[in-house]
């Protein structure tokens, strides 16, 4: 097998809010130069990284928004996120959760600071990824998966690091995720100086987050926390050594090779698909959501 190499190590783009709640960093596709369709099929990346927030009695967070086209994944590291959308779906993501909502044909949804968080405050950190549908899937019905910590697939290495699977496979550990096109999605935990081994396929658009500590990436690349790398689309084979003790958010994907028209919360194949969803939300197709 062939090394993956890395084409470039990104340090965190300049932070913006999503609503009062979210500061975030966008490493795609507006962020950085990775741009609409190198990381297909994952469209978006927003990283909350750790930011601390006072209490409050009135929670922050983004108010009710549509979605169309694609799916959100939330994937919570500290803090905790309460969700609600139009299609009767609430929960809470709490430290180690993931939330998989697929907006499909169209939903409307608020994150907000779960309450109890809120009085609290504390530190607040998380992942917001969007993963595209094909054309084919873009209007199938709105879907919602609550992953708990406790679910994930979970592959023991030495010493007590581990591969903590959320979506596709690791050397046999499945992650309980449904996906429409492959995806691998894992956490990887790695105490420091234990090292993993990755392989996905060349074409496969494949990246890495570092949420915790410094890892070292083919043994040259060194990759500092908050730091996203991106991996040429040669080779297979990644080693990620853990310089501290470390967590890494590890996505790798088959690409989905068709255009992408977008706009605001749509992520949709034509302009004409973008202007009908905004039409549709406009006459009240998306349901209701106060
Ligand atoms: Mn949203």
């Amino acid at each position: 097998m062939k090394t993956k190499t890395v084409q470039q190590v990104y340090a965190p783009t300049a932070p913006h809010m999503v609503g009062d709640g979210f500061k975030v960093h966008n490493f795609f596709p507006g962020g950085t130069r990775i741009g609409a369709h190198r990381m297909s099929p994952f469209f978006l990346m927003d990283y909350g990284a750790k930011t601390r927030f006072a209490p409050t009695e009135t929670p922050r967070g983004v108010g009710a928004h549509p979605h169309r086209g694609f799916e959100t994944v939330t994937i919570a590291y500290h803090g905790k996120v309460a969700h609600h959308d139009s299609a009767g779906n609430s929960g809470i993501i709490g430290e180690g959760d993931v939330q998989w909502m697929t907006a499909g044909s169209g939903i409307l949804h608020k994150e907000y600071h779960e309450e109890g968080f809120s009085r609290s405050g504390g530190i607040m950190q998380m992942v917001q990824l969007w993963v595209n549908l094909p054309a084919s899937r873009k209007m199938t019905p709105p879907k919602y998966q609550e992953l708990a910590r406790a679910g994930m697939g979970n592959h023991a290495l030495a010493d007590g690091s581990r591969i903590e699977v959320i979506a596709g496979e690791y050397l046999g550990t499945k992650g309980p995720a449904y996906t429409f096109t492959p995806v691998q999605l894992y956490n990887a935990h790695l105490k420091r100086g234990a090292s993993a081994e990755f392989s996905f396929p060349a074409l496969h658009n494949t990246g890495m987050l570092v949420v915790e500590g410094a890892v070292t990436i083919n043994g040259t690349s060194k990759a500092p926390a908050d730091h996203f790398t991106l991996f040429a689309n040669e080779g297979e084979a990644i080693t990620v050594e853990a310089d501290e003790d470390s967590v890494v958010l590890v996505l790798s994907g088959e690409p989905i090779q068709e255009p992408i028209a977008t706009y605001g919360p749509f992520v949709m194949n034509t302009q004409q698909e973008i202007m009908q969803a905004i039409e549709d939300f406009n006459s009240g197709k998306f349901g209701n959501l106060e």
